[in-house]
């Protein structure tokens, strides 16, 4: 891996003359809006017209320039320029899967978070060993599938918003419909409800909820709408369905707003604090917002089955804040979190703390 040193890069930076950038998709609208707010430049990174031109029907949301390419692999050859108008970038889900992880980690930009973090999210064992290891509990993996005595769900190894992954209820089922080409995994398939939950992490302020280093918010959480599982009991019970050849499928297509009962908040608030503290212990830890997506048993109890940790489309209900982040401060969406958090940095000459 290309070690970035991040104090190098910022040395030419002018401070209190950021531009804010990311890709044109997932969170941006968001990510522009909350920057905006908090007087930042930005500059959208367009691959195809198309996407200009959804942006120019947001005039909140819509950058101040677009940079226009014609495939995410050419942002390398406009590092330069970026560098000029002393970019940061703020990297989504969708960002680091298009221009590859590996590509990414080589990106010769500041960008908002822990690079490092990457590894231990994107690799099923590592990302086992970081969140155990911080005493969160995951859903059982099934090693043998001839041991698949209750409900599981496969997931096949990046496989993107639940695609082609499936539920099987016997070693028979599984036999019938697992694809051996690709790599998965095999997850006790949890009952319960499903709640994402939004955090971010500051490791240079200490207000509200501190942790050794910095301190912690919960900023919103939001339900998946994935097809055709939430829906396909219009039609009849999974069971009856799958024996005409019917199967459901968990593509995420929007994400619906929620709130917890208020008496699980000490529960979530304790897994945040213990994911980010093995964060430090693990890879110097992670900045900034992340997002641990769980199924909540009717023992009432937290299963994580994955962590992201970076801004989730999730959040994206949340433009003009949520009933958790409306306690903090009116109107504080996780974009605008994280361009506050760039900001303070900066005027505290303290960049380099939360950018890699
Ligand atoms: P993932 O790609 O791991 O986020 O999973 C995609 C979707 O599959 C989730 O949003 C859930 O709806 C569902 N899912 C994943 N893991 C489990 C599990 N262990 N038990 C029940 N549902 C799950």
């Amino acid at each position: 891996m290309v070690q970035i040193n991040i104090s190098d890069l910022l040395k030419s930076y002018d401070k209190d003359n950021i531009t804010i950038v990311t890709v044109c998709s997932h969170s941006a609208l968001q990510l522009f809006h909350g920057a905006k707010k908090e007087g930042f430049k930005t500059l959208g990174i367009a691959v195809g017209e198309e996407r200009r031109k959804i942006f120019e029907a947001f005039p909140l949301a819509k950058p101040d320039e677009f940079l226009m390419v014609d495939t995410y692999k050419d942002i390398l050859d406009h590092t330069e320029e970026l560098k000029e108008k002393n970019a940061v970038v703020i990297p989504h889900g969708s960002f680091v899967e298009y221009l590859g992880a590996d590509t990414f980690l080589t990106l010769d930009l500041p960008t908002f978070g822990n690079r490092k973090v990457l590894s231990w999210e994107s690799d099923r064992n590592k990302e086992r060993t970081w969140l155990e290891g911080a005493g969160l509990t995951m859903p059982k993996e099934i090693k043998d599938p001839h041991f698949i005595e209750s409900p599981v769900i496969v997931k096949y190894h990046g496989a993107k918003g639940g695609k082609g992954f499936f539920i099987a209820k016997s070693y028979e089922e599984f036999k019938r419909r697992v694809d051996k080409s690709k790599t998965y995994t095999i997850q006790e398939f949890v009952m319960g409800t499903r709640y994402y939950l939004h955090y971010f992490y500051t490791p240079i302020q200490d207000q509200g909820y501190t942790l050794k280093k910095g301190s912690l918010q919960l900023l919103s959480m939001d339900r998946r709408d994935e097809t055709t599982i939430d829906e396909v009991q219009r039609l009849g019970s999974i069971a009856e369905l799958e024996e005409i050849g019917i199967h459901p499928t968990f593509v995420v297509t929007g994400n619906i707003p929620i709130v917890m009962r208020e008496s699980l908040l000490p529960k979530v608030f304790s897994m945040g604090e213990r994911v980010v503290e093995e964060s430090h212990k693990l890879f110097g830890g992670m900045i900034g917002s992340f997002c641990l997506e769980t199924v909540v048993t009717d023992q009432l109890e937290f299963k994580v089955f994955e962590i992201s940790a970076r801004i989730v489309a999730g959040t994206n209900p949340y433009i003009t804040g949520s009933p958790y982040s409306a306690l903090i401060e009116p109107e504080l969406s996780t974009g605008r979190r994280i361009a506050q958090e760039i900001k303070y940095a900066a005027t505290k000459n303290l960049l380099h703390k939360i950018l890699s």
